[in-house]
């Protein structure tokens, strides 16, 4: 079975990591010894404009140093596990963790003073907003915290179901659940085994970091955590909430269309005692554990006739003898068709592209810029298939936002805001069409498919891209809430299975029991890793897509336009990748789209032949839940 889309959302963690923001995106935990710290210490500059100047240009400077060897370290670490480098990592990784406190702290107290330049408060804020669960300086808060989030952390790792009673872990058991082989009744198992199992034991650690975390976000001046963490919008978070909530409703016909007809198919396939007709989806049913991208169940729904596309990406490879490392030359290939630099030398030699037969590693593909400047490399272990080819031009992408925004000051090394730096490649990737493929000579013309198989495509597409728009948007509602108290510990688990049920239409395939914790069951959470940046990603790479056929004059459906050797596209590519997060993320967009606002219309046009289609075959039923 294959899992892409899954594989993209968790490598985002991996991809940031070595960037500009490791040390912040990464500080789950912070020592104690490092809040304690800067809070005992005096200021070191004086309270004023000039002070905080100071202060940002040390902290950048430092931060630049560090992370270049944190890279280093953890690069060797995930090319070469041993005991050895895992303590290498940890310790460097906590050094890190100690760094952005600090400077967290430090820019609280700077933040409000009043003349600050502009770039200066920027790049304050950033420090300031750049720990996703802040410590409080309380003595023993830190350890205490530390110590919650490693424990979640490793009750997920070490979670496991059962399969017709017998156990089996996480990476298994989410293969099994787009296993079409398996029957209802084997899923229903494994669904409430695993939400049983994993997410009830974290309930009280959770509701306990939850209150540790509001007070490290109050002592740098946020109301409580999600505040803090919708603070990196350029937009206040109310404004950022109701944002995230009208891409939302622009988009939900789209997704009632979809679940409606995948309804249907699941209620022909299992009848009504497993799947009704009318109501919510059964979410065992759906191919994946939080039924958040149902790509594994495309055969079952997949359009008599035109299902198929006629040729396999990876069979077209094979017939050529393509390698893994033309994989990425022909990706490469892509992007200097755009007018993009050549990949540096050094890119060839220190990549990992292929899994070593002598060591551990971590294949979760990742891209990454060791010395902040021209040394990138990706990090994959490439199997010759469709996956990996959109895969890798998924990471070039990272790779290329990296180096386009390369000679911004340290605190600017990074995306426009978190939806964009996963946006790029995804966008590159939606012009892998057959008629590119034609162009690279991978395909021939005559294979070329007839354009009765586009509904196929697209829904294949839409079962990853526009299912996951509820769930990209309601994980974090969930903890919106749960951080700012509207959602008590007494209803974390009601909560969720309601907003589950609110925006998705899904429900679980049994009763939940009284101490069940659902929210645990699914990585980001006990990760705490933020989740609207999916969400938001999903959304712009269509806007980036759109922005590239107008700007290369594409004049027939969207979801057939490449933009393949367009020099014009690239040229305003880069204006927008270059200014990295120098400016606020309006900014940026309209430097390649010519707009301001975030849209999904470009995503409803891309998907228009599809509804159609949908809405012919959802005649006679009733749409929603
Ligand atoms: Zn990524």
């Amino acid at each position: 079975m294959k899992h892409t889309a899954t594989a993209l959302c968790a490598l985002v963690i991996a991809t940031l990591a070595p960037t500009a923001q490791a040390q912040s995106a990464h500080a789950a935990a912070p020592a104690d010894k490092a809040t304690a710290a800067p809070a005992r210490a005096a200021l070191p500059y004086p309270p004023n404009a000039e002070g905080a100047a100071a202060f940002i240009a040390a902290a950048e400077k430092d931060l630049f140093g560090y992370t270049v060897e944190a890279s280093q370290v953890n690069w060797v670490n995930s090319t070469y596990i041993t005991e050895d480098t895992d303590a290498m990592a940890a310790r460097i990784n906590a050094e890190g963790t100690e760094k952005s406190v600090a400077y967290a702290l430090e820019a609280a107290k700077f933040a409000a003073l009043p003349g600050l330049a502009p770039d200066v408060k920027r790049k304050l804020d950033i420090l300031r907003n750049g720990i996703v669960l802040p410590a409080p300086t309380m003595p023993g808060a830190a350890t205490e915290l530390n110590e919650i989030a490693t424990r979640l952390n490793s009750l997920y790792g070490k979670g496991k179901g059962t399969l017709n009673g017998k156990e089996i872990n996480g990476s298994d058991i989410e293969a099994e659940m787009g296993n079409p082989e398996r029957t209802p009744a084997e899923l229903a198992e494994m669904w409430a085994s695993w939400h049983d199992n994993v997410g009830a034991p974290m309930k009280d650690d959770y509701a306990r970091m939850v209150g540790i975390a509001n007070e490290g976000a109050k002592e740098l001046g946020f109301a409580d955590t999600g505040v803090m963490w919708r603070s990196g919008y350029d937009m206040s978070a109310a404004d950022f909430t109701a944002m995230t909530e009208r891409l939302w409703q622009e988009t939900r016909p789209l997704y009632l269309a979809l679940h409606t007809y995948v309804r249907k198919q699941l209620n022909e396939k299992h009848g009504d005692a497993v799947q009704p007709r009318t109501g919510p989806i059964r979410a065992d049913l759906l191919g994946n554990m939080w039924a958040q991208e149902w790509g594994n169940i495309y055969p079952l729904v997949a359009p008599e006739g035109s299902g198929a596309l006629g040729y396999d990406i990876g069979e077209l490879l094979a017939k050529q003898n393509k390698g893994p490392v033309d994989m990425v030359k022909i990706g490469e290939g892509f992007y200097s068709s755009l007018g993009f630099e050549k990949l540096p030398e050094t890119f060839w030699q220190r990549s990992q592209f292929t899994k070593p037969a002598d060591r551990e590693v971590v294949c979760h593909a990742s891209a990454w810029n060791v010395d902040n400047v021209d040394d990138i490399r990706i990090k994959m272990c490439i199997k010759v298939n469709a996956d990996d080819f959109v895969t890798i031009h998924h990471e070039l992408g990272h790779n290329y936002y990296q180096r386009a925004y390369n000679e911004q000051p340290f605190l600017y090394l990074n995306g426009a805001n978190d939806g964009f730096h996963e946006a790029i490649g995804d966008f590159v990737a939606l012009s892998i069409t057959p008629e590119y493929l034609v162009q690279i000579g991978l395909l021939d013309r005559s294979q070329v498919p007839s354009a009765d198989k586009d509904i196929g495509l697209l829904l294949r597409q839409a079962m990853d891209k526009v299912a996951f728009l509820p769930f990209g948007l309601l994980v974090d509602k969930w903890r919106w809430g749960v951080f700012d108290g509207s959602i008590q510990p007494a209803e974390y688990n009601t909560a969720w299975v309601d907003l589950k049920r609110e925006y998705q239409g899904i429900v679980p395939p049994v009763d939940r029991p009284a101490d069940a914790f659902d929210p645990g069951a699914k990585y980001h959470i006990p990760g705490n890793t933020p989740y609207t940046r999916y969400f938001l990603a999903r959304i712009l790479q269509f806007q980036f897509y759109k922005a590239a056929c107008d700007q290369a004059g594409w004049k027939g459906p969207l979801h057939r336009c490449s933009f393949y050797g367009n020099k014009e596209v690239g040229e305003k590519l880069n204006a927008m990748l270059e200014m990295g997060a120098s400016k606020p993320w309006p900014e940026a967009l309209a430097a390649f789209t010519g707009t301001r606002e975030m849209s999904a219309k470009p995503m409803l046009e891309y998907f228009a032949p599809l509804i159609e289609w949908l809405d012919a075959q959802n005649e006679g039923e009733t749409a929603g839940w």
